[in-house]
């Protein structure tokens, strides 16, 4: 069933109900998460909270718990819930104040989370496109503010593709709207951009970069150009939505043999025993 948190109180979701002045609401000033519940646990959910507060930190909104509350929260979130497999969705912003761009000189955050029923499927093979990157120079923070992301995902939907690769003015891929892009080099070499202000720092990208570094598999973290990624044997996308999903087509041409690479099928069976074995942990 979904459930939703709203300032300390739990309801359905369609009863939660935010003031027109939240600041979330009138500036997407806010910043959130998404994380996958899987066999009744969060998984990565330390990562998800430590890139919460980083983000939190990062445009100075109040933490509107403390450090050891999010976990109890987000736990209780699930078995409200009564689900297995979900997602949970959080948001905070920094709360309801008259409209005015600066700071109120006091802000009370308002936290929002929900939980939903969700089936992970991996496997298929998907299209992306490649557009233009015209978001704002500090993409490492999870802000709420994602109009160039719907733009671009609704720009693949609209050219029958699932995902755009957004590509900075030298040409070289930044990452999708709601995942983050891989190669692999004709030559075996594992690539994704490196972290710095230009992307979001996945959780599902650090965890596959575990496991590519447990099994021995070389990588580089490093930009690559578009052409780089049509010439590629191989590609993929990763995202706690998408886990780990192959590219077979990039701007309509076929990515090596136009099927699921050897290198992608590999990461993916690895990612998905990872989540299993997390799974039965706990
Ligand atoms: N980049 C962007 C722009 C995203 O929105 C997401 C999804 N949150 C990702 C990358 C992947 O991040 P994660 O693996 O933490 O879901």
């Amino acid at each position: 069933m979904s459930i939703a948190y709203l300032n300390g109180h739990w309801s359905k979701p369609e009863d939660a109900k935010i003031s027109v002045f939240d600041r979330g609401f009138m500036f997407g000033d806010g910043v959130y998460e998404v994380m996958p519940v899987y066999h009744g646990h969060i998984f990565t959910l330390d990562q998800h909270i430590a890139r919460l507060k980083r983000s939190m930190a990062e445009v100075r909104i109040q933490s509107p718990l403390d450090a050891s509350a999010w976990k109890v929260l987000l736990e209780e979130a699930v078995s409200r819930s009564g689900e297995q497999n979900a997602l949970i969705y959080l948001q905070v912003t920094r709360g309801v104040a008259p409209r005015s761009h600066a700071f109120p000189d006091h802000h009370e955050s308002a936290l929002v989370v929900t939980a939903r029923r969700l089936r992970f499927l991996q496997g298929d093979g998907v299209d992306v496109i490649t557009i233009p990157d015209i978001r704002w120079k500090r993409c490492d923070i999870k802000s709420i503010s994602l109009l160039p992301n719907v733009l671009g995902k609704q720009q693949a939907k609209d050219s029958g593709a699932s995902e755009a690769w957004m590509v900075d003015s030298g040409g070289q891929v930044t990452e999708g709207t709601l995942s983050n892009a891989w190669i692999v080099t004709e030559r075996g070499e594992l690539i994704t951009r490196d972290v710095s202000h230009a992307i979001l720092n996945g959780i599902t990208r650090q965890a596959v970069l575990r496991l590519a570094t447990g099994a021995e598999i070389a990588f580089s973290e490093r930009p690559f150009t578009v052409n780089e990624a049509k010439a590629a044997r191989e590609a993929f996308i990763t995202g706690t939505t998408v886990l780990v999903t192959p590219v077979v087509r990039i701007d309509g041409e076929p990515v090596g043999n136009g099927r699921t690479g050897e290198f992608t099928a590999k990461l993916l069976a690895f990612y998905a025993r990872h989540m299993d074995n997390q799974g039965k942990e706990t």
